[in-house]
């Protein structure tokens, strides 16, 4: 295929304004896929993906498109659209020269939908803007084609209107692709160059890289080097994603597929290296910024005897999805276990739903806490550890106060859009949060655009669910980093009749301890069942309680049902009400649901 009849494009949005639905159509037209009222995000492989409706896993596609009686070869990138993900869209970004900038005709512009422009912006792709759910009784396009002229500075006669559920104008959308993104620029009589962007890991195969082709050619049997490790491995397989994998003998300049090469691990395969052939080396790709976790959680197995099953579905779930990080850990209540880094909430949670759902695992997720930092003053404490500054992703290696000069906390820059006449809920929700306000701008005269400087422990369990529903649905957020600030942090522990429940050990500023541990405390009592005996549900700080709440005694009477003396009957029962503690944790000599955990750091 001539490199200047190939075009490599990406989808970017917000969530749910259509990104997948497109791509469905756009397969379709291109006879990638059958036409069937069945393809509903199709791209949506994982059971996750298509459970929560969201796309987790950038999926790549090659289409064949003729226009003007010219063939084309048209490469699709379909990337997710929540924060947490925003890793996977930058780095399909390096893949391409264009994207398809979809707003819903009804939403307007989002918080995903700026951030998502700048990364585009930044790559210096050209952007075409796609009005999408124009079909939609309250769909007001003028009204967007406004925003977008006002905040990306793009003319509104850039913008097309479609309809991706009804395939209305998605043939002009493939025109535009053809005739205002330009070609990739390598050639095919360069050596042989290409980018990995996105990597995952088969049973029987390996590793299969997505690469893009910069430059040459490349086929089966080649030997290539991996410029990051300088690795040397022959290709064993390649092609084209249709989206199914569709092996061909070459890839050419230009072009976008997979490749196999007896990788057997995806840090062999690291987002952004260059692979180029033995006998012509390259220059590297200037490679990505490594995603950063930015949430940490302990995970444990329910029961010891589990540490091998939980320990193979982690390494297998990790093989795929190298923007996890584990580390060994242990803790005396837990046991054997680690601590993983995340890109936040979201990823987590679906993290922990993959190892549930896939590998049948049950885990036990300590409080996330995200990556503070401390900087030492005891010259011991310097010594041993080879730097003065430790950054901390377990609270239960919280340095003391007199060890430390000074703590720090990570900071984001985030972007709050929402209908004016929520503005003052907003505002009081993020003073609540210890967020500075930077800026406000209306982007029509009914939405406005706000920026917040937020420390981000504040943010990251509940802070968009509560934005959400007190603007009902209609506020977006999205954030980036900003760097690290001096913190007035103390560690808090939550304990169970004295006992410390290590699940729930958080580090907390200190203006929010009180309201914090106050909150814990009255949760945890909601989610714990009464028993035999009273329990004292408390906050402290050191050996100072800071909050308190009782949850009383109570007895819960499984033979009272049987007034008789049929023994077997009592047996069944008794058997029945050892089996639902099960799933419970025990701490001292109280037993907590395991899921109390998760649902004790959430706000309402
Ligand atoms: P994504 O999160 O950007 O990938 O969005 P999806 O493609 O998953 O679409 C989100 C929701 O919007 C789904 O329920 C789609 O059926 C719906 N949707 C997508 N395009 C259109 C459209 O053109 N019109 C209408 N009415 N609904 C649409
Ligand atoms: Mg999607």
């Amino acid at each position: 295929f001539p490199v200047d009849k190939i075009r490599n494009f990406c989808i970017i949005a917000h969530i749910d304004h259509g990104k997948s639905t497109l791509a469905d159509r756009l397969l379709e037209m291109t006879g990638a896929i059958a036409k069937t009222e069945k393809n509903k995000q199709v791209l949506d492989k994982l059971q996750v993906e298509r459970e929560r409706g969201i796309t987790v896993k950038a999926q790549t596609a090659s289409l064949f498109y003729s226009h003007d009686r010219q063939e084309y070869l048209l490469n699709l990138i379909d990337t997710p659209g929540h924060v947490d993900f925003s890793y996977e869209v930058s780095r399909s970004l390096s893949a391409c020269q264009g994207v398809l900038l979809i707003i819903d005709a009804n939403q307007g512009i989002q918080a995903q939908t700026v951030a998502n422009f700048y990364l585009a912006f930044e790559a210096q792709l050209t952007i075409i803007p796609v009005i999408n759910k124009i079909d939609l009784k309250n769909a007001d396009p003028e009204r967007v084609e406004s925003q977008i002229e006002k905040v990306f500075d793009i003319p509104r006669e850039e913008c097309i209107r479609i309809s991706a559920k009804l395939g209305t104008n998605v043939e002009t959308v493939l025109q535009a692709v053809v005739e205002r993104i330009p070609p990739p620029a390598g050639s095919i009589d360069d050596p042989f160059k290409a980018l990995v962007f996105d990597s995952n890991f088969d049973h029987y195969r390996g590793v299969v890289a997505n690469i893009a082709v910069f430059g040459g050619r490349v086929k089966k049997g080649d030997k290539i080097v991996s410029a990051y490790l300088c690795k040397t491995y022959e290709v064993n397989e390649l092609g084209l994603l249709r989206p199914e994998e569709h092996p061909t003998q070459k890839l050419f300049a230009g072009q976008v597929g997979y490749i196999v090469a007896g990788m057997k691990d995806v840090k062999e395969a690291q987002i952004g290296d260059t692979l180029y052939h033995q006998e012509q080396p390259v220059e590297a790709h200037p490679g990505f910024k490594p995603a950063k976790a930015m949430v940490f959680a302990g995970m444990y197995p329910m029961d010891q005897s589990e540490y091998p099953a939980l320990r193979s579905a982690i390494e297998r779930l990790t093989l795929n999805d190298s923007s996890v990080t584990v580390q060994r850990d242990s803790s005396l209540a837990l046991g054997a276990g680690w601590r993983l880094g995340f890109l936040g909430l979201l990823h987590m949670e679906v993290f922990n739903q993959r190892l549930e759902q896939e590998y049948n695992a049950s885990v036990i997720v300590t409080a996330p806490t995200v990556p503070y930092k401390a900087v030492l003053s005891s010259a011991k404490l310097i010594k041993e550890h080879g730097s003065e500054e430790l950054t901390i992703v377990n609270p239960a290696q919280f340095p003391d106060r007199s060890v430390v000069s000074e703590y720090l906390e990570p900071m984001v820059l985030g972007t709050i859009l929402a209908p004016e006449t929520h503005t003052g809920k907003i505002m009081s929700l993020c003073l609540s949060r210890r967020a500075v306000q930077k800026n406000m701008v209306y982007i029509d005269d009914q939405r406005v655009m706000m920026k917040y400087l937020f420390p981000l422990n504040e943010i990251v369990v509940d802070f968009y669910d509560l934005l959400k529903s007190l603007s009902s649905g209609y506020a977006s957020f999205d954030y980036e980093n900003a760097g690290y600030q001096t913190a007035d942090l103390i560690k808090m522990d939550i304990l169970l009749n004295g006992r410390p429940v290590e699940e729930l050990t958080t580090i907390v500023h200190r203006d929010r301890a009180y309201s914090t541990g106050k909150a814990m405390c009255e949760r945890l009592k909601e989610s714990i069942p009464r028993q035999m005996f009273e329990i004292a549900v408390q906050a402290a700080i050191g050996s100072k309680v800071i909050a308190r709440e009782t949850i009383k005694a109570y007895r819960k009477n499984v033979l009272a049902k049987c007034y008789g003396g049929d023994i077997t009957r009592k047996m069944k029962l008794l058997k029945k009400q050892a089996d639902g503690k099960k799933k419970m944790r025990r701490i001292g000599n109280v037993e907590v649901p395991k899921d109390a955990f998760i649902s004790v750091l959430k706000r309402k």
